[in-house]
Protein backbone atom coordinates (compact mmCIF):
# COMPACT_ATOMS: atom_id res chain seq x y z
CA UNK A 1 0.00 0.00 0.00
CA UNK A 2 2.65 2.44 0.89
CA UNK A 3 4.76 1.29 -2.00
CA UNK A 4 1.66 3.12 -4.20
CA UNK A 5 2.04 5.87 -2.52
CA UNK A 6 5.88 6.05 -3.01
CA UNK A 7 5.75 5.58 -6.66
CA UNK A 8 2.45 8.07 -6.65
CA UNK A 9 5.00 10.63 -5.64
CA UNK A 10 7.45 9.84 -8.26
CA UNK A 11 9.77 7.76 -5.47
CA UNK A 12 11.39 4.78 -7.08
CA UNK A 13 13.05 2.78 -4.37
CA UNK A 14 14.50 -0.20 -4.36
CA UNK A 15 13.36 -3.21 -2.09
CA UNK A 16 15.32 -2.53 0.82
CA UNK A 17 15.41 1.02 0.41
CA UNK A 18 18.87 2.07 2.83
CA UNK A 19 18.11 5.24 5.33
CA UNK A 20 19.12 6.63 8.59
CA UNK A 21 17.19 8.28 11.48
CA UNK A 22 18.43 11.75 10.95
CA UNK A 23 21.48 13.23 12.98
CA UNK A 24 24.94 11.91 12.58
CA UNK A 25 27.97 13.16 14.40
CA UNK A 26 29.55 16.58 14.18
CA UNK A 27 33.06 17.28 12.56
CA UNK A 28 35.62 18.14 14.80
CA UNK A 29 35.54 21.91 13.45
CA UNK A 30 32.11 22.28 13.48
CA UNK A 31 32.08 21.39 17.56
CA UNK A 32 34.65 23.50 17.81
CA UNK A 33 32.59 26.02 15.95
CA UNK A 34 30.02 25.95 18.11
CA UNK A 35 31.82 26.30 20.99
CA UNK A 36 33.17 29.71 19.85
CA UNK A 37 30.03 31.01 18.76
CA UNK A 38 28.45 30.48 21.83
CA UNK A 39 31.30 32.17 23.18
CA UNK A 40 31.00 34.90 21.09
CA UNK A 41 34.34 34.38 19.06
CA UNK A 42 32.96 33.50 15.62
CA UNK A 43 29.51 35.37 13.82
CA UNK A 44 26.65 33.38 12.93
CA UNK A 45 27.53 33.94 9.69
CA UNK A 46 30.65 31.96 9.81
CA UNK A 47 29.22 28.81 12.31
CA UNK A 48 26.53 28.92 9.31
CA UNK A 49 29.07 28.65 6.68
CA UNK A 50 30.24 25.40 8.49
CA UNK A 51 27.21 23.91 9.19
CA UNK A 52 26.58 23.65 5.61
CA UNK A 53 30.39 22.62 4.96
CA UNK A 54 29.70 19.93 7.26
CA UNK A 55 26.06 18.99 5.63
CA UNK A 56 27.77 18.68 2.32
CA UNK A 57 29.97 16.10 3.59
CA UNK A 58 27.21 13.99 4.77
CA UNK A 59 25.14 13.92 1.91
CA UNK A 60 28.03 13.39 -0.13
CA UNK A 61 29.22 10.31 2.10
CA UNK A 62 25.78 8.73 1.77
CA UNK A 63 26.15 9.42 -1.66
CA UNK A 64 28.56 7.66 -1.67
CA UNK A 65 27.91 4.67 0.73
CA UNK A 66 24.94 4.11 -1.84
CA UNK A 67 22.20 5.13 0.87
CA UNK A 68 18.35 5.25 -1.01
CA UNK A 69 16.86 8.34 1.32
CA UNK A 70 19.35 10.18 2.29
CA UNK A 71 18.73 12.88 5.55
CA UNK A 72 20.61 16.31 5.97
CA UNK A 73 22.41 15.01 9.28
CA UNK A 74 20.92 17.63 11.57
CA UNK A 75 24.17 19.90 11.64
CA UNK A 76 22.88 22.74 12.49
CA UNK A 77 20.87 21.20 15.68
CA UNK A 78 21.84 20.72 19.70
CA UNK A 79 18.26 19.62 21.19
CA UNK A 80 15.46 18.47 18.86
CA UNK A 81 13.00 19.82 20.80
CA UNK A 82 14.98 23.10 21.94
CA UNK A 83 15.80 23.55 18.30
CA UNK A 84 12.26 24.34 17.24
CA UNK A 85 11.15 25.84 20.38
CA UNK A 86 13.95 28.18 20.44
CA UNK A 87 12.54 29.46 17.10
CA UNK A 88 8.80 29.30 18.03
CA UNK A 89 6.74 32.42 19.29
CA UNK A 90 4.86 31.28 22.52
CA UNK A 91 8.42 29.89 23.81
CA UNK A 92 10.33 31.02 26.98
CA UNK A 93 13.88 29.20 27.37
CA UNK A 94 13.58 27.36 30.48
CA UNK A 95 16.58 26.09 33.58
CA UNK A 96 18.13 23.26 32.40
CA UNK A 97 17.45 19.52 32.84
CA UNK A 98 19.00 16.31 32.30
CA UNK A 99 17.62 14.46 29.34
CA UNK A 100 18.68 11.05 28.72
CA UNK A 101 22.33 9.77 29.32
CA UNK A 102 24.67 12.77 30.80
CA UNK A 103 22.94 15.63 27.92
CA UNK A 104 21.10 18.46 29.81
CA UNK A 105 19.28 20.79 28.01
CA UNK A 106 16.99 23.77 28.88
CA UNK A 107 13.59 23.05 29.18
CA UNK A 108 11.52 25.09 27.17
CA UNK A 109 8.95 26.62 29.10
CA UNK A 110 5.12 27.61 26.84
CA UNK A 111 4.36 30.85 27.97
CA UNK A 112 2.03 32.37 25.63
CA UNK A 113 0.27 30.57 22.38
CA UNK A 114 2.73 28.82 20.20
CA UNK A 115 2.99 30.12 16.53
CA UNK A 116 4.58 29.49 13.55
CA UNK A 117 7.49 31.77 12.86
CA UNK A 118 7.45 30.83 9.10
CA UNK A 119 9.51 28.54 7.18
CA UNK A 120 12.31 26.93 9.98
CA UNK A 121 13.51 23.69 8.12
CA UNK A 122 12.80 24.01 4.69
CA UNK A 123 15.83 26.45 3.99
CA UNK A 124 18.37 23.51 5.31
CA UNK A 125 16.31 20.95 3.41
CA UNK A 126 16.32 23.02 -0.18
CA UNK A 127 20.08 23.37 0.69
CA UNK A 128 21.04 19.73 1.27
CA UNK A 129 18.52 18.55 -1.31
CA UNK A 130 20.26 20.62 -3.70
CA UNK A 131 23.17 18.27 -3.66
CA UNK A 132 21.89 15.40 -4.71
CA UNK A 133 19.38 13.62 -6.81
CA UNK A 134 18.64 11.43 -4.24
CA UNK A 135 15.39 12.30 -1.95
CA UNK A 136 16.00 13.68 1.20
CA UNK A 137 14.03 13.33 3.97
CA UNK A 138 12.07 16.71 5.54
CA UNK A 139 13.07 16.11 9.07
CA UNK A 140 10.85 17.74 12.63
CA UNK A 141 10.07 17.04 15.57
CA UNK A 142 6.32 15.43 16.69
CA UNK A 143 3.81 17.66 18.07
CA UNK A 144 3.71 15.26 21.07
CA UNK A 145 7.38 15.14 22.01
CA UNK A 146 7.68 18.48 21.63
CA UNK A 147 5.11 19.14 24.17
CA UNK A 148 6.14 16.28 26.86
CA UNK A 149 9.98 17.68 26.62
CA UNK A 150 8.08 21.27 27.69
CA UNK A 151 6.68 23.32 30.57
CA UNK A 152 3.15 24.15 29.64
CA UNK A 153 2.08 27.36 31.46
CA UNK A 154 -0.40 28.79 28.95
CA UNK A 155 -2.58 25.79 27.53
CA UNK A 156 -5.17 24.30 29.63
CA UNK A 157 -3.87 20.57 29.44
CA UNK A 158 -1.25 18.16 27.72
CA UNK A 159 -4.03 17.30 24.87
CA UNK A 160 -4.33 20.82 24.50
CA UNK A 161 -1.07 21.78 24.48
CA UNK A 162 -0.20 18.92 21.59
CA UNK A 163 -2.97 19.96 19.34
CA UNK A 164 -2.25 23.44 19.46
CA UNK A 165 2.08 22.52 18.39
CA UNK A 166 0.23 20.44 15.74
CA UNK A 167 -1.32 23.35 13.86
CA UNK A 168 2.10 24.86 14.18
CA UNK A 169 4.50 22.13 12.88
CA UNK A 170 1.52 21.21 10.60
CA UNK A 171 2.66 24.48 8.77
CA UNK A 172 6.46 23.79 8.44
CA UNK A 173 4.85 20.38 6.98
CA UNK A 174 3.26 22.24 4.56
CA UNK A 175 6.34 24.55 3.60
CA UNK A 176 8.85 21.44 3.22
CA UNK A 177 5.44 19.52 0.63
CA UNK A 178 5.16 23.25 -1.30
CA UNK A 179 8.95 23.27 -0.97
CA UNK A 180 9.25 19.53 -3.55
CA UNK A 181 10.18 17.62 -0.27
CA UNK A 182 8.26 14.46 -0.57
CA UNK A 183 9.48 12.09 2.28
CA UNK A 184 8.94 13.80 5.74
CA UNK A 185 9.82 12.23 9.19
CA UNK A 186 8.03 13.76 12.01
CA UNK A 187 9.80 12.12 15.54
CA UNK A 188 8.12 11.28 18.34
CA UNK A 189 10.51 9.57 20.90
CA UNK A 190 8.24 10.33 23.61
CA UNK A 191 5.81 8.23 21.96
CA UNK A 192 5.24 5.62 24.53
CA UNK A 193 6.09 7.16 27.75
CA UNK A 194 2.98 7.97 29.12
CA UNK A 195 0.52 5.22 27.11
CA UNK A 196 -2.45 6.59 28.59
CA UNK A 197 -2.14 9.43 26.38
CA UNK A 198 -1.17 7.40 23.06
CA UNK A 199 -4.75 9.07 21.52
CA UNK A 200 -3.45 12.42 22.26
CA UNK A 201 -0.17 11.71 19.99
CA UNK A 202 -2.64 10.40 17.56
CA UNK A 203 -4.80 12.84 17.24
CA UNK A 204 -2.21 15.21 17.08
CA UNK A 205 0.07 13.77 14.20
CA UNK A 206 -3.21 13.27 12.29
CA UNK A 207 -4.04 17.12 12.88
CA UNK A 208 -0.08 17.23 11.33
CA UNK A 209 -0.24 15.24 8.73
CA UNK A 210 -3.91 14.61 7.22
CA UNK A 211 -4.60 14.91 3.76
CA UNK A 212 -0.78 16.50 2.79
CA UNK A 213 0.73 15.22 0.05
CA UNK A 214 3.95 13.10 1.54
CA UNK A 215 5.14 9.83 2.42
CA UNK A 216 5.46 10.25 6.32
CA UNK A 217 7.90 8.56 9.00
CA UNK A 218 7.85 8.21 12.20
CA UNK A 219 11.17 7.50 14.56
CA UNK A 220 10.70 6.61 17.93
CA UNK A 221 12.89 4.57 20.08
CA UNK A 222 13.96 2.96 23.46
CA UNK A 223 10.19 2.51 24.87
CA UNK A 224 7.90 -0.08 26.42
CA UNK A 225 6.23 -0.46 23.23
CA UNK A 226 4.12 -3.42 24.39
CA UNK A 227 1.95 -1.12 25.76
CA UNK A 228 0.98 1.08 23.08
CA UNK A 229 1.29 -1.65 20.35
CA UNK A 230 -0.94 -2.40 18.12
CA UNK A 231 -2.67 1.20 18.88
CA UNK A 232 -0.16 2.87 17.89
CA UNK A 233 -0.50 1.97 14.61
CA UNK A 234 -3.27 4.28 14.06
CA UNK A 235 -0.86 7.43 13.98
CA UNK A 236 -1.11 8.93 10.77
CA UNK A 237 2.08 7.88 8.90
CA UNK A 238 3.26 5.15 6.37
CA UNK A 239 5.88 3.90 8.59
CA UNK A 240 7.58 3.81 11.47
CA UNK A 241 11.34 3.76 12.16
CA UNK A 242 11.93 1.59 15.12
CA UNK A 243 15.06 0.77 17.12
CA UNK A 244 15.20 -2.83 16.89
CA UNK A 245 18.48 -4.06 17.38
CA UNK A 246 19.70 -2.49 20.87
CA UNK A 247 16.21 -4.31 22.04
CA UNK A 248 17.40 -7.43 20.60
CA UNK A 249 14.60 -7.44 18.45
CA UNK A 250 11.90 -7.77 21.09
CA UNK A 251 9.02 -6.05 19.43
CA UNK A 252 9.05 -8.74 16.55
CA UNK A 253 6.94 -10.85 19.20
CA UNK A 254 4.55 -8.05 19.19
CA UNK A 255 4.21 -8.38 15.56
CA UNK A 256 3.35 -12.18 15.86
CA UNK A 257 0.55 -11.82 17.68
CA UNK A 258 -0.93 -8.59 15.81
CA UNK A 259 0.47 -7.90 12.20
CA UNK A 260 2.65 -4.52 11.46
CA UNK A 261 0.45 -2.89 9.03
CA UNK A 262 2.55 -0.30 7.97
CA UNK A 263 6.21 -0.03 6.56
CA UNK A 264 8.95 -0.01 9.21
CA UNK A 265 12.64 0.97 8.99
CA UNK A 266 13.79 -1.66 10.64
CA UNK A 267 16.74 -0.58 12.47
CA UNK A 268 19.46 -3.34 12.28
CA UNK A 269 22.71 -1.73 13.56
CA UNK A 270 23.04 -0.78 17.82
CA UNK A 271 23.76 3.41 17.68
CA UNK A 272 24.51 2.78 21.65
CA UNK A 273 28.09 1.00 20.96
CA UNK A 274 30.96 1.78 19.58
CA UNK A 275 31.60 -2.16 18.73
CA UNK A 276 30.56 -2.10 14.59
CA UNK A 277 28.68 -5.54 14.38
CA UNK A 278 29.33 -8.20 11.93
CA UNK A 279 27.49 -8.62 8.43
CA UNK A 280 26.13 -11.87 9.43
CA UNK A 281 24.70 -10.48 12.69
CA UNK A 282 23.17 -7.74 10.32
CA UNK A 283 21.76 -10.00 8.03
CA UNK A 284 20.44 -12.65 10.70
CA UNK A 285 18.15 -9.36 11.70
CA UNK A 286 16.85 -9.06 8.55
CA UNK A 287 16.10 -12.67 8.01
CA UNK A 288 13.95 -12.52 11.61
CA UNK A 289 12.39 -9.39 10.33
CA UNK A 290 11.68 -11.55 7.32
CA UNK A 291 10.03 -14.24 8.90
CA UNK A 292 7.20 -11.87 9.84
CA UNK A 293 7.17 -9.07 7.78
CA UNK A 294 6.21 -8.76 4.12
CA UNK A 295 9.86 -7.75 2.18
CA UNK A 296 7.90 -5.06 0.50
CA UNK A 297 7.88 -3.25 3.86
CA UNK A 298 10.72 -3.19 5.09
CA UNK A 299 13.37 -0.09 5.05
CA UNK A 300 16.83 -0.97 6.66
CA UNK A 301 18.40 1.85 8.92
CA UNK A 302 20.11 2.19 12.15
CA UNK A 303 18.55 2.34 15.19
CA UNK A 304 18.40 5.40 15.92
CA UNK A 305 20.27 8.83 15.14
CA UNK A 306 24.43 8.64 15.45
CA UNK A 307 25.58 11.76 16.32
CA UNK A 308 26.80 10.42 19.75
CA UNK A 309 28.93 7.88 17.83
CA UNK A 310 32.46 9.54 16.02
CA UNK A 311 32.08 10.35 12.61
CA UNK A 312 33.98 6.62 11.08
CA UNK A 313 32.33 5.01 13.45
CA UNK A 314 28.45 6.20 12.08
CA UNK A 315 30.14 5.61 8.07
CA UNK A 316 31.07 1.86 8.95
CA UNK A 317 27.26 1.73 10.82
CA UNK A 318 25.95 3.13 7.99
CA UNK A 319 28.51 1.13 5.33
CA UNK A 320 27.07 -2.36 7.07
CA UNK A 321 23.58 -1.16 6.65
CA UNK A 322 24.14 -0.75 2.91
CA UNK A 323 25.63 -3.89 2.56
CA UNK A 324 23.08 -6.47 3.94
CA UNK A 325 19.97 -4.44 2.30
CA UNK A 326 22.36 -4.86 -1.19
CA UNK A 327 22.52 -8.59 0.30
CA UNK A 328 18.49 -9.09 0.79
CA UNK A 329 17.90 -7.63 -3.22
CA UNK A 330 19.54 -10.26 -4.89
ZN1 LIG B 1 15.88 7.41 18.45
Amino acid sequence: MSRQKLEQLGLDLPLFPTTSVGSFPKPDYLVKARADFNKQKIPQARLEELERQATAFWIETQEKLGIDVLVDGEQYRGDMVAYFAERMPGFTEGGLVRSYGNRYYHKPIITEEVQWPGPVTVDWWKFAQSLTKKPVKGMLTGAYTIMDWSFNEHYSDRRATALALAQVIRKEVEALVAAGCKIIQIDEPALSVRPEELPIAIEAMDATTAGLGAYFITHACYGAFEYIYPGMLDLAVDNFDLEMSNSDLHMLELFRSHPFTKDISFGVVDVHTHVLEDQDAVRRRIEQALSILPKDQIWVDPDCGLKTRTVDEAIDKLRLCVAAAKAFRN
